[in-house]
């Protein structure tokens, strides 16, 4: 079994989760016309989240969590097609019109992105970006809408934040920029928050502030959130709830506590031994995963996985694996013929020796801790 990421804390206890979920998402495609062909970028996704617990949507580039994100949000260009059902707050958006969905935007559901550089306005004071958000969802008057901006500074732990109203986006560090973003995602208090990959662009010892912070307000708040991550590091300890996608699909799903407890599907294995852990010798070389995801315009027959797995047989190749819950535990969930763990798993398979596989020496990472010791 693969040892779990050692960096961080379990979060908070969730409320009971009475009633209906605040979002509910069933059997949910989206897909993109192109060039080449019919991309299937989010293949029949279906999941719950309740208020006040965060979901962790995990997986490498490509896989489709950050479009899952926009397709429920209805952040979608004019060459995409969405099939299933999102319900929010028991209603039914998935085609709402958009002038419909600017209502949820912002005063029910928020996105805090990438990277903030691109998603600010750099020809605009903070306070302005700011207000501009108050005034289009609340009717605050321009007084009530700058105290309701230094509050907002404040709650995201921004020093001076009367100073900080009136720079420009350039004039602040990476850090600073993505606690406005956060700021401003909160500004009409969404009961929803989507944080997308939100410290990709930043230094791991910002990343730490900016996702604990997102941790205390998600907390503070009882918003429910989704947590978009390439790294099941970031996760760990923060999330409630992770949904594993490959693929486009979700090819495992648990709670947190069960996943790093038991992980059954081989592609989360995979994930989980490219996170470098603090007790790992300096030079350690971490185990990137070797080859790379499907083509999306034309899917493989079986497991779109077969060709990266450890574990892959011929059934593998002809049979696509449905999502079903473990035996041993109904909550659960893994897309796979042959899991982690299960008697039925075998060694590789002997066609498999000469696949795609790129274990090329420059694939490898080679981790090389702080001389500090910090993580
Ligand atoms: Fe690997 Fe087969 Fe499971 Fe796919 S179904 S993940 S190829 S063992």
């Amino acid at each position: 079994m693969t040892d779990a990421p050692t960096t961080t804390t379990e979060p908070q206890a969730a409320p009971t989760a009475a009633g209906a979920p605040l979002l509910q998402v069933t059997d949910l495609h989206t897909s993109f016309t192109s060039d080449r062909g019919t991309v299937r970028a989010v293949r029949g996704v279906s999941l719950s989240l309740q208020r006040g617990r965060t979901l962790g949507i995990v997986g490498e580039s490509g896989s489709g969590k950050s479009v899952l994100s926009r397709s429920i949000m209805g952040l979608m260009p004019s060459n995409a097609t969405r099939t299933g059902s999102v319900v929010y707050d028991g209603t039914e958006i998935l085609n709402a019109s958009p002038s419909t969905m600017r209502n949820y935007w912002g005063d029910e559901m928020a996105m805090v992105f990438q990277d903030p550089m691109t998603a600010l306005n750099p020809v605009l004071r903070v306070e302005r970006q700011i207000t501009e958000s108050l005034h289009e969802h609340l009717d605050l008057s321009k007084q009530q809408a700058k105290d309701t901006a230094l509050a907002l500074l404040t709650s995201v732990g921004i020093p001076e934040p009367a100073r900080r109203l009136r720079m420009y986006p350039h004039e602040m560090s990476g850090g600073m920029r993505q606690r406005i973003m956060i700021a401003i995602a909160l500004a009409c208090g969404p009961k929803m928050l989507f944080a997308d990959e939100p410290t990709t662009a930043l230094d791991v010892t910002v990343q730490a502030q900016i996702l604990d912070l997102l941790q205390h307000l998600q907390t503070d708040r009882q918003m429910a959130m989704i947590l978009v991550t390439h790294d099941l590091g970031v996760v760990a300890g923060r999330a409630h709830d992770i949904a594993v996608m490959y693929a486009g699909e979700i090819v495992e799903q648990a709670s947190a506590k069960a996943l790093f407890a038991s992980v059954r599907h081989p592609y989360t294995e995979a994930l989980l031994q490219s996170i470098p852990k603090l007790e790992m010798a300096k030079h350690t070389k971490l185990e990137a995963i070797g080859g790379r995801p499907p083509d999306l315009v034309n899917l493989p027959q079986g497991c779109p996985f077969a060709q990266r797995c450890r574990y892959a047989q011929d059934r593998c190749r002809d049979e696509a694996p449905a999502l079903l819950p473990d035996p041993d535990d109904a909550t659960h969930l893994v897309a796979c013929h042959f899991p982690v763990g299960t008697a039925a798993e075998q060694p590789r398979h002997e066609a498999l020796a000469d696949t795609q596989l790129d274990h090329a020496a420059g694939d490898d990472v080679v981790f090389e801790p702080d001389p500090e010791g910090a993580s």
